[in-house]
């Protein structure tokens, strides 16, 4: 019952001292809520709850699978959130499957030249439902709100009593692959041909899946002819998706598609204010604006930094000057890189252009793989420290100088070509963020 406990303290003797009074003397054990399956920890605040999820969990979890043979999912949380978490659930099974994040708010979301055009379409479809733009088209890089600004409508949305779906393209393709098997596809179309409002999030992933694109054709001419909202997301402009039905990707641009752009720097700022002001962070305007400088545009990014700082200054009883962020910033950054394995560059190059990692590394000669192939090695060479011989064994070339090859065309490209060049830094910047 206490293994939870015994647990912290392993933890304890295997990680420094330092470390260990920063973040893990302050987890509490729930050994109540700790059945079936789980083990429940309490962290002081809600961004140390983050924090430590990220860097403990999984330690947690495997102490516990060596210790008492138990299989368990960690969660660490805040006191508070179970009861809020409860009700999510039973919104959820009241509203369909949306799982809005109620902090995804318009009032949460600060507006500069960047995103305000993409602000405004969504704020008056989500006065209209229906009748202005629809459906309506957000586009943008990682990050810089998409998502953010779906949800707020459907928010507004949803408080107004109607059933919003909200859904990732995964999602719905997995609903619609469990439907077939099952043979429940009356009740998958029920589900989606009868919500009032339907939020699709990164719409890219459809490209080159031709069942699921028939499929949520069809959902969409249903909606769309009886009124009811759609708005999508995607990372970038339906014409760029590429592995689109024709008549699909017309659609999309039926509506009003709308982009948001990096946030300038009085945007950056702003944004940091309201998260710090959210989070109940103080700090002074010299930080914020260094803080706005040094991060390029990724607001999640912005968003893990702050945590940072707060946990370090609440748990070490420092206030945060700047010489202090400097540092947490180098370290973050630093950090970042050196998490990154072959493994998650090949799986992230893999996702954005719809192939298996698998077929990455195999000797698949097709026009697409070796593309993706030639992409990874790239940016593995950037951003590991992996040597022209590991890159060859690990993508199942032949040796070094085939690596060097690859690297010389993929340098000439880049060089002639601007699209191929911000695709690189486009997947550069998903795999420095999201890792
Ligand atoms: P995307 O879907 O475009 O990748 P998200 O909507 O998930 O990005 O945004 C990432 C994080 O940044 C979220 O926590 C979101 O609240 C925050 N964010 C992004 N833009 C803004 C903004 N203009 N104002 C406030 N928060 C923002
Ligand atoms: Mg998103």
């Amino acid at each position: 019952m206490n293994n939870g406990i015994k647990v912290l303290e392993t933890l304890k003797e295997e990680i420094s001292e330092v470390e260990y009074n920063r973040y893990i003397r302050h987890l509490t054990y729930d050994p109540k809520k700790s059945i079936n399956g789980l083990a429940v920890f309490y962290a002081p605040n809600a961004l140390v709850v983050n924090w430590i999820k990220k860097k403990y969990s999984e330690k947690i979890a495997h102490l516990f699978e060596v210790k008492f043979d138990e299989k368990v999912i960690v969660e660490i949380t805040l006191k508070s959130a179970i009861k809020s978490k409860k009700m999510k659930i039973n919104n959820e099974v009241k509203q369909g499957n949306s799982l809005l994040n109620p902090s995804h708010s318009f009032s949460n979301f600060m507006v500069g030249g960047s995103n305000q055009f993409a602000y405004a379409a969504v704020k008056s479809v989500s006065e209209n439902a229906g009748n202005v733009y629809n459906p309506l088209f957000i586009y943008g890089g990682v990050g810089l709100g998409k998502t953010h600004l779906m949800q707020a409508a459907g928010n507004v949305f949803q408080n107004e009593g109607k059933v919003v779906i909200y859904t990732t393209v995964e999602q719905f393709l997995n609903d619609f692959t469990r439907s077939i098997r099952n043979n429940t596809m009356e009740r998958f179309r029920e589900k989606y041909r009868k919500c009032d409002v339907l939020l699709i999030d990164d719409i890219q992933f459809l490209s080159n899946k031709e069942a699921i694109q028939e499929e949520f054709f069809h959902t969409f001419e249903a909606l769309k002819g009886d009124g009811k909202q759609i708005i999508f997301t995607a990372d970038k402009h339906p014409k760029k998706i590429g592995g689109l039905e024709a008549r699909l990707q017309s659609r999309f641009e039926w509506g009003l598609v709308a982009d948001i752009q990096p946030p300038e720097l009085e945007t950056k700022i702003a944004i940091i204010k309201k998260k710090c002001e959210i989070n109940k962070v103080v700090l002074s305007k010299d930080i914020i604006n260094y803080i706005a400088t040094v991060i390029e545009s990724n607001v999640r990014e912005i968003e893990g930094i702050l945590s940072k700082l707060h946990a370090y200054s609440q748990l070490m009883h420092i206030d945060i000057d700047l010489a202090f962020t400097k540092n947490v910033l180098k370290d973050q950054m630093k950090e970042n890189r050196e998490n990154l394995t072959m493994d998650t560059i090949t799986q992230v190059v893999a996702k954005d252009l719809n192939i298996k990692p698998s077929e990455i590394r195999s000797k698949g000669r097709s026009k697409n793989i070796v593309y993706a192939r030639r992409i990874s090695i790239y940016i593995c060479r950037e951003l590991t420290q992996s040597t022209m011989p590991q890159l060859a064994q690990y993508f199942g070339m032949k040796d070094h100088t085939a690596i060097s090859h690859t690297i010389r065309k993929i340098n000439e490209l880049i060089e002639k070509d601007e699209d191929f060049k911000l695709k690189i830094d486009e997947l550069t910047n998903k795999i420095t963020t999201n890792s």
